[in-house]
C-alpha cells in the first residue's frame, strides 16, 4: 500500500481506548509513512474503513491475476491435510474451482485475523493506494 499523495509506504499504528465495562478496545488505523515528504498532509484511515472499501473495490479486481489465488491455494492444501490427518475425513478434495475467489477474500476481510488480512494484501500485485481517505486499486500489467 502506498500514500496516494506523496508514494511513500503506508503504516498501521495502533490505539487503544478504555471502556466503561473495563476491557480495552484497539482501533488500528493506516496512515502515511511520510518516508518521502516528512509534510505529507494525507489523512489517518480506520481499519474498519479500509476494509469496508477494500470489500466494495474487490469486484472490479481480477483476483486470479492479483496473485491471490496462490495464497488461496496453500490455505486449500492446508484444510484438505487437516481433514484427512486429523479429522480423517477421506471424502473427495476440496477443489478450487468450487469455491469462488471473491467469497473467500471477503471472508478474510470481516472475519480474519490481522495478520490474515496483511498476508491478503500483500499478496496483491495492483497497487492500492490511500488518498485523503479514499482507497484505490489500481492494476499494474
Ligand atoms: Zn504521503
Amino acid at each position: 500500500m502506498t500514500c496516494g499523495l506523496c508514494g511513500s509506504g503506508i503504516s498501521a499504528e495502533e490505539k487503544y481506548k478504555q471502556l466503561k465495562d473495563g476491557t480495552t478496545a484497539t482501533y488500528r488505523y493506516y496512515g502515511c509513512s511520510r518516508a518521502k515528504d516528512r509534510y505529507c498532509k494525507n489523512q489517518y484511515l480506520q481499519e474498519k474503513d479500509l476494509t469496508d472499501q477494500f470489500i466494495k473495490l474487490i469486484d472490479s479486481v481480477d483476483l486470479n491475476e492479483a496473485g491471490v489465488k496462490i495464497k488461496f491455494e496453500e490455505e486449500l492444501r492446508r484444510y484438505n491435510k487437516f481433514n484427512l490427518g486429523v479429522l480423517g475425513v477421506q471424502k473427495k478434495k476440496t477443489k478450487h474451482e468450487d469455491i469462488d475467489l471473491k467469497t473467500y477474500v471477503k471472508y478474510i476481510l470481516r472475519d480474519g485475523t490481522s495478520q490474515e488480512k496483511r498476508e491478503l494484501m500483500g499478496c496483491f500485485k495492483s497497487k492500492i493506494k490511500i488518498t485523503k481517505k479514499v482507497v484505490t486499486i489500481s492494476e499494474c500489467r
